[in-house]
């Protein structure tokens, strides 16, 4: 089954079902308070909330998504990207967990027909509605775990719309993941796979912390396509499906790095950055050093580094552009509409990078005998690969990490802070360095402001 295919069916299961089919949103949000779309449930926010009426009371997406949050899993898990699609059904004061669920069920058994044996299902610790719906599916009880706020109670960032959530997961079998006997989906592992959350969303949290009822609860699910796509597909991760592989070989193709052993991250980690500079890049964000902008520039010199250390070290990823709007063709036409436009923005991006990474790794092997001897990157080198090289500070604690020291960032971060307090110019720029140096999230303008560590608009994202 292709992944258009899978979208089309879920998108034909919903409509079926009364929903209103419309297509993704722009990654860029109209809410100002993030930076990117990280859900499919971001562009209904106000009607979840009641401050507008929606114009249908169901509706059914395929939604872009980026999330930085994730960005240091990507590669390493079979199942973690930055950019994805996130496939959604969402109710506005209609129909609850009692439609919800089985909505779901029937999708995952009887459409994509998935083996009722590998699927599990956790609930929030005192949902026992939920727990009863499903065991009137004929869910087993000890197929269904309880959990806590961490992972099944969902909320719209610090404060906005929650409410406990029910996942589905699909154990891709003991060969996988941690092998650790107690193995199970309350495991971070990638052998219980994630496939759907389904969020029951009933509060509204205050900026005290209150919770309060909704006057209308509502519906928000996800499911991430490229996830789905992998068990459908019958592949070991996400980037063997047809949504990633073709990336893959084409940058291989060009590199000559081959996808095996210790070519294997590389590669998933460029293929990604690609697919999120494509369509942000598609979506009107250009490669800048503020905001949105920087996330895009932070994806690319990511990627550039990491073909880099892997020993390829010519611009070649706006190469695989067109492989990218290919596969998109039927669903993402505008790719390929905008590819030279595309095109041209990341060459000129990877051209700009490519000479000051190349002296700043030069700078780098040079400072190592200093470095090994501190046992750990100063401030002032982090701060030098920054401000000199361009190097995002990630990419510094990345390097650093292959050579198992840390970064001093708090040092990093008050020359940054000096340099701020200098030239109180592109501030804006400085405090977002600052945030992600501690967060590695780019979470938008409230939270960046306050600092605040809750991780975007699902908190339980992260931590
Ligand atoms: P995980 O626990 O695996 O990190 P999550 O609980 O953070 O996933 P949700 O916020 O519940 O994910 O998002 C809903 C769905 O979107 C997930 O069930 C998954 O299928 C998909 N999804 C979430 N994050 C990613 C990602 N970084 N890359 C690909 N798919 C994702
Ligand atoms: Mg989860
Ligand atoms: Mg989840
Ligand atoms: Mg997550």
């Amino acid at each position: 089954m292709t992944s258009d295919d899978i979208r089309r069916l879920f998108l034909n299961y919903f409509k079926e079902r009364g929903h209103t089919v419309l297509p993704s949103f722009s990654l860029v949000p109209e809410d100002p308070t993030i930076l990117f779309t990280i859900a499919g449930m971001v562009p209904f926010k106000p009607y979840f909330l009641g401050r507008e009426e929606p114009p249908f009371k169901r509706a059914t997406t395929s939604q872009k998504c980026l999330r930085t949050n994730d960005i240091e899993e990507v590669g390493k898990t079979a199942r973690h990207h930055t950019f994805f699609e996130m496939l959604g059904n969402f109710s506005f004061g209609d129909y609850f967990k009692e439609k919800a669920i089985p909505f779901a069920w029937v999708f995952v058994t009887e459409v994509l027909h998935l083996q009722k044996e590998r699927l599990f299902i956790t609930i929030y610790k005192d949902d026992d509605e939920s727990y009863e719906i499903w065991r009137s599916l004929d869910i087993p009880a000890e197929k269904i775990y309880r959990s806590g706020e961490k992972d099944n109670f969902w909320s719209a960032g610090p404060v906005g719309p929650c409410g406990p959530c029910s996942e589905i997961y699909y154990d891709r079998g003991e060969n996988f993941g941690c092998k650790r006997p107690d193995c199970s989906p309350l495991c971070d592992c990638d052998r219980f796979l994630e496939i759907w959350n389904l969020v029951f969303m009933q509060y509204n949290r205050d900026e005290e912390s209150n919770l309060t009822l909704l006057s209308k609860k509502g519906i928000d699910t996800g499911m991430g396509l490229e996830r789905i796509a992998s068990v459908l597909q019958g592949k070991d991760s996400n980037y063997e499906t047809d949504l990633i592989y073709p990336i893959i070989e084409k940058l291989s193709s060009i590199t000559g790095i081959e996808y095996k052993g210790k070519g294997i991250i590389p590669l998933r980690v460029m293929s990604d950055h690609l697919r999120g500079a494509v369509f942000a890049i598609s979506d009107g964000v250009l490669p800048s050093n503020e905001g949105r902008g920087y996330v895009v520039r932070r994806l690319l010199r990511r990627a550039l580094t990491f073909s880099h250390l892997s020993g390829y070290q010519t611009p070649f990823i706006y190469k695989a552009v067109p492989t990218v709007s290919n596969i998109y063709r039927h669903s993402y036409p505008e790719l390929f509409e905008k590819k030279d436009y595309i095109i041209d923005a990341i060459r000129s991006e990877e051209e700009k990078f490519s000479q000051s990474l190349k002296d700043g790794l030069s700078m780098f092997n040079k400072l190592m005998p200093q470095i090994k001897k501190d046992g750990i990157i100063s401030g002032e080198i982090a701060f030098l690969l920054y401000d000199t090289y361009g190097f995002p500070v990630e990419l510094t604690k990345e390097m650093a990490a292959e050579f198992n020291i840390g970064v001093d960032i708090e040092g990093f971060n008050e020359l940054l802070m000096q340099r701020k307090n200098l030239s109180r110019q592109g501030s804006q720029f400085v405090d977002e360095i600052i945030t992600t140096s501690f967060t590695s999230e780019f979470v938008g303008y409230d939270n960046l402001k306050t600092n605040s560590k809750i991780l975007g608009i699902y908190k339980n994202n992260n931590e």
